[in-house]
C-alpha cells in the first residue's frame, strides 16, 4: 500500500495509475480509528473493480464540539495494517496545512432541508465542514467512484447533493451499515463507551428496529415512534435528541410511509458522554 501525505505526490501517483492500470479509481474518505464498517467500504470499492484510495483525516471544521474533536480516537498504525490487509492500494494521510493551508476554515453551504434538519440543526457548522473537506478531497483524488456508509445517512444525502452540484462525473455508492453481532452500529466513538454504557447503547438499534417492525405491522408512524421511545429510550444514561421517520432524499419528517418513496427511521442519542447516531431504511 502506498502512503502519501501530500496532495501533489498523490496526484502524480494517480496520474501514473490512470495511464497504466485499466481500473476506475474508487475513494473512501474516513477519519480513521478504523473498524469493519470502514473496511466494508474498501471491500465494496474492490468489488467494483476499483483501484482503491482511502483517506484518513480528522477534519477539525466538522466538529461543532471541541471536546469531541480532542477526544477523537487516533490509531494510525493499526489503521494502516487493516487497510493493507483489506487490499487498499493507497492511503492519503494529509495534515491540516495540506488540506487548508494557513487558515483552517469551512465554506458555508445551504442545501435546504438536507443541511438544515436533524444533524444540521443540532451540530451547527458540521455539514459546512463536511462539504468543504469532501470537496477538497474529491478535487485531490479525482475519483470515478466514491463509497460512503449509510450509517451516516444524512451525510450521504449531503454528499449526493455536492456531487450533483459540483462533481457530476463521480458515481456514489452507499454501503449498508455494519453492526456488531448484538445490533450496535459500528462507530469509531464506540470505544469511548464503558461496558455498562455499551449495553445501554443497544437501545438505539433496538428502538429503530422496533419502529420499523411496528410500521410494517400497520401501526401509524407517530404511534410507533412514541411506543419505541417509551419502551427503549427512557434509561437515565440516555438523552434522546431525535427519533424520527424521514424521507431519505430530503431528510424531512413523514407521517406516512408511501410506497415508492425511500424512507428511514433515524436516531441521535447521547449515551453518557458519547453522542451516537444510527438509522434503518424502511423501504429497502
Ligand atoms: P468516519 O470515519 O466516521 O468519518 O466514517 C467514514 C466513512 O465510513 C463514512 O462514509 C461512514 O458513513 C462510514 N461508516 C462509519 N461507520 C460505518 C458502519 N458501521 N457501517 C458502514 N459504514 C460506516
Amino acid at each position: 500500500m502506498f502512503v502519501f501525505k501530500s496532495a501533489a505526490a498523490l496526484a502524480q501517483h494517480l496520474r501514473q495509475i490512470r495511464t497504466s492500470v485499466a481500473q476506475p479509481i474508487g475513494f473512501a474518505p474516513t477519519m480513521g480509528a478504523l473498524h469493519n464498517g470502514h473496511l466494508r467500504l474498501i471491500e465494496s470499492a474492490k468489488h467494483h473493480g476499483c483501484y482503491v484510495v482511502c483517506s484518513i483525516y480528522v477534519n477539525p471544521t466538522q466538529f461543532n464540539n471541541m471536546e469531541d474533536f480532542a477526544r477523537y480516537p487516533i490509531t494510525i498504525e493499526a489503521d494502516m495494517e487493516k487497510l493493507a490487509a483489506a487490499g487498499c492500494d493507497v492511503l492519503f494521510l494529509p495534515d491540516n496545512k495540506e488540506m487548508y493551508g494557513a487558515e483552517v476554515r469551512a465554506e458555508v453551504y445551504d442545501y435546504g432541508s438536507i443541511t438544515a434538519n436533524y444533524e444540521g440543526a443540532l451540530r451547527p457548522g458540521h455539514f459546512d465542514g463536511v462539504i468543504t473537506i469532501v470537496g477538497k478531497l474529491f478535487n485531490m483524488v479525482n475519483p470515478d467512484y466514491v463509497f460512503f456508509g449509510q450509517k451516516d445517512l444524512q451525510q450521504c444525502m449531503v454528499i449526493r447533493n455536492l456531487i450533483k452540484a459540483a462533481f457530476p462525473g463521480i458515481q456514489m455508492e452507499l454501503v449498508p451499515t455494519v453492526r456488531e453481532a448484538d445490533g450496535l452500529a459500528m462507530s469509531s466513538r464506540n470505544v469511548r463507551l464503558s461496558e455498562t454504557e455499551r449495553q445501554t447503547a443497544l437501545s438505539l438499534s433496538a428502538a429503530l428496529f422496533a419502529v420499523k417492525q411496528m410500521i410494517t405491522n400497520g401501526e401509524s408512524v407517530r404511534q410507533a415512534l412514541a411506543s419505541a421511545t417509551a419502551q427503549y429510550l427512557q434509561h437515565p444514561l440516555l438523552k434522546l435528541e431525535y427519533l424520527d421517520v424521514v424521507q431519505s432524499d430530503t431528510m424531512t419528517p413523514v407521517d406516512k410511509v408511501l410506497p415508492g418513496t425511500s424512507c428511514a427511521v433515524i436516531i441521535a442519542c447521547w449515551c453518557a458522554s458519547v453522542r451516537l447516531i444510527d438509522n434503518v431504511l424502511l423501504t429497502d
